[in-house]
């Protein structure tokens, strides 16, 4: 049997302006039809503490007090997404993270214009994916 364990997977936040402008189903439409696995899924909060916690190496960054004011405005989608080579699959999916800048085709390409409020976090390794799961999904096997 192969265990659970084996399958990558990454921490996706549909961030609050997603849920607010009503692309969580387009958004998550995407990861869907690709034929990733949805192994957790919650609609959430985030507070200063949690906000800390996930961004942490952003702390010291200019940007962060916007940034953490964005993610605390409002509801967020957590959920962790499984496959192969997910990790990185999903960040392309993503597109780079200046809505301006991201290529057409990727969902920050396709739906964003601004370099903080660009709908989607997604882990950025397989290190940062463990970490980030642990956060948001405490008691995900
Ligand atoms: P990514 O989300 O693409 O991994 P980073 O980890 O560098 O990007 O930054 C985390 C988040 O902080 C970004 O998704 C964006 O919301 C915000 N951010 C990053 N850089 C800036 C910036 N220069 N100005 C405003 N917000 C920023
Ligand atoms: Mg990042």
């Amino acid at each position: 049997m192969i265990s659970s364990g084996s399958v990558e997977r990454t921490l996706v936040l549909v961030k609050p302006d997603g849920v607010r402008r009503r692309l969580v189903s387009e958004i998550l439409g995407r990861f869907e039809r690709k034929g990733l696995g949805i192994d957790a899924m919650v609609l959430r909060r985030m507070d200063d503490r949690l906000a800390d916690q996930h961004y942490t190496e952003h702390l010291a960054e200019p940007f962060y007090p916007g940034l953490r004011a964005f993610m605390t405005s409002g509801p967020l989608i957590a959920l962790v997404l499984s496959g192969d080579g997910v990790v990185r699959m999903v960040r392309e999916m993503v597109g780079a993270t200046d809505g301006r800048r991201a290529a057409p085709g990727t969902i920050r390409g396709d739906f964003a214009t601004s370099g903080r409020e660009n709908l989607v976090h997604a882990s950025d390794s397989a290190e940062n994916a463990r970490r980030e799961i642990a956060i948001w999904f405490p008691d995900l096997d």
